[in-house]
């Protein structure tokens, strides 16, 4: 296993004398290395990192993840997330010049109990008595360049003041009435999104590593990422016992979305043994979930059918299209609860709805 974002003597030890030259050598070659075009994830991904190292920690991690070659994936799959990590500050840090996440997103918080802690507290905040479970929107009314009504469960029960959907928005658009137009339904069923399975095994050990999360680019293995829960907060495993939630990304169409629970497990534990980071004698149990859209697909001219959607959409004068497959943005969580806030803010200021309210 290798420390990401690289340390010195890490890097050096794992990689390699040749291979630590190697990536050395396209660091000073970085003039170069700047010429040539980035529209796609591949280019981009070489220009700013070099052949070497988005070989070895990119350019097969993000293929498994997103299932389409690099060269079709738009420059934005990164998702943000290397913002202000280039060649430079990667060998920079390999060389202990600068701290190795200097160059990332920063530190995160993590909530004791997980992450379901903070929406647990915004269920507290809001009032439970006004939140509905089990009310999944099946259909929307427009009327007179607004939304006039919602229909939850195949009922048409709520009269819409102002609409604020996190629903997919290729969906959103599938469920309206009046039906949208040819041309803007074309462009919504040409987003893709990637589909993922969730396998969580409990272990009888106190600890697997010291990482919260460990990548697996190579193809080798079924998964791209395992996290460690407990090396997030010590909460999210009992005492002396640990566990590792496996991602696999893949397509509900794909052999492995059709496979039972306990298959999907056992091929998981077969990988994880074969890794050496735990034993099959020290699996308790394991849970397995199937998500739905996880991720928006950034496949390279995605921008011109999203603009038709988000043109057509942005034309009703009481909805606001909120969220990651709503707005079809690789964003993140911390995204998602400042955009929140902000269109709350609207609200309260008069700014959100038919009737200036919500
Ligand atoms: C495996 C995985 C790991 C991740 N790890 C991180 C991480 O470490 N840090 C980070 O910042 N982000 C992480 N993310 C991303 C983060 O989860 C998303 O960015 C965030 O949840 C997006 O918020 P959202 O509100 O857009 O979508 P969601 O959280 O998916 O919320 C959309 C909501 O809309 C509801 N909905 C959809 N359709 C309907 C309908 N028809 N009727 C009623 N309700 C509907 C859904 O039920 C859902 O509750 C991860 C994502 C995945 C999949």
């Amino acid at each position: 296993m290798i420390l990401f974002p690289l340390s010195a003597t890490d890097a050096f030890k794992k990689l390699g004398a040749a291979l630590s030259m190697r990536i050395a050598a396209e660091a000073l070659a970085g003039r170069a290395l700047r010429r040539g075009d980035d529209a796609d994830f591949e280019s981009s991904s070489i220009k700013r990192y070099g052949k070497t190292l988005a070989g070895l920690f990119l350019l097969n991690y993000s293929e498994k993840l997103w299932g389409i070659p690099c060269s079709r994936l738009s420059a934005e799959a990164s998702g943000g997330r290397l913002k202000g990590m280039n060649l430079k500050t990667v060998v920079a840090a390999a060389l202990g010049l600068r701290g190795a996440t200097e160059h990332m997103d920063g530190d995160f918080y993590y909530p004791d109990g997980g992450i379901s802690a903070i929406l647990e507290a915004m269920a507290d905040f809001i009032g439970r008595e006004n939140i509905r479970l089990n009310s999944t929107v099946t259909g929307v009314r427009a009327d007179s360049g607004a939304i006039a009504e919602i229909e939850v469960n195949g009922k048409p029960v709520e009269s819409a003041a102002g609409v604020v959907s996190t629903i997919p928005c290729d969906e959103f658009v599938r469920m309206m009435t009046p039906a949208t137009p040819p041309g803007v339904r074309d462009a919504a069923d040409s987003l893709k999104f990637r589909d993922m399975i969730l396998v969580a095994l409990f272990l009888d050990v106190e600890s697997v590593s010291g990482s919260a999360t460990i990548y697996f680019p190579d193809f080798k293995y079924p998964f791209t990422r395992a996290c460690e829960p407990r090396n997030r907060s010590a909460t999210m495993s009992p005492a002396g016992k640990t566990s590792l939630v496996f991602e696999i990304p893949c397509s509900e169409d794909d052999a492995v979305w059709k496979r039972s629970d306990d298959e999907i497990a056992g091929i998981v534990v077969e990988s994880l043994s074969a890794t050496g980071l735990a034993r099959k004698n020290d699996i308790l149990g394991c849970a397995v979930r199937r998500m739905k859209r996880a991720y928006p697909v950034m496949e390279i001219g995605f921008e011109k059918p999203l603009r038709i959607v988000m043109d057509y959409l942005g034309g009703f004068r009481n909805l606001r299209i909120a969220g990651r497959n709503a707005e079809f943005h690789y964003s993140w969580m911390h995204d998602m609860i400042s955009r929140g806030k902000s269109i709350a803010g609207d609200i309260r200021a008069g700014r959100g709805g038919e009737d200036g309210g919500a």
